[in-house]
């Protein structure tokens, strides 16, 4: 059996049962969370300590639906992109090929999906509407 892997290894890890894990990383000093993780803080330059987003849950910040292939992209449209800011204050981009209709402050939940690609089935992170 082939596991299908990650879009993006930087950003995420396959975990135990074959879901992505999401990687974050947070200051010592002045708690900032990051993703994709960082060694050093932006706000504060002090180390910061890599880790995993374990809450799933967040808001919807700004999105857009994007309608257009777009060069390179891995992904068909129609797709809706959006800025999730999850409830434990990490912000990250995960796109939805289900939920087009989403607006500012949507309640979202962080999943792992699979999408085709060029060069075959890759797991990506994915919001469903909550
Ligand atoms: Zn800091």
């Amino acid at each position: 059996m082939n596991l299908i892997q990650p879009l993006d290894h930087d950003r995420f890890l396959m975990g135990p049962g074959g879901r992505l894990e999401v990687r974050g990383s947070i200051c010592s000093s002045c708690s900032l969370r990051l993703h994709p993780a960082r060694g050093k803080c932006p706000r504060c330059s002090e180390d910061m300590l890599e880790t995993f987003i374990t809450d799933p849950d967040g808001v919807i910040e700004s999105f857009t639906v994007v309608h257009q292939k777009i060069e390179r992209s891995l992904i068909d449209p129609p797709y809706a992109l959006a800025e999730v800011k999850l409830t434990d204050g990490y912000r990250l981009r995960c796109i939805s090929t289900d939920d087009l209709e989403v607006s500012i402050g949507s309640r979202v939940r962080l999943d792992t999906q699979q999408v085709e690609t060029d060069s075959g089935p890759r797991l990506g992170l994915v919001f469903t509407l909550i």
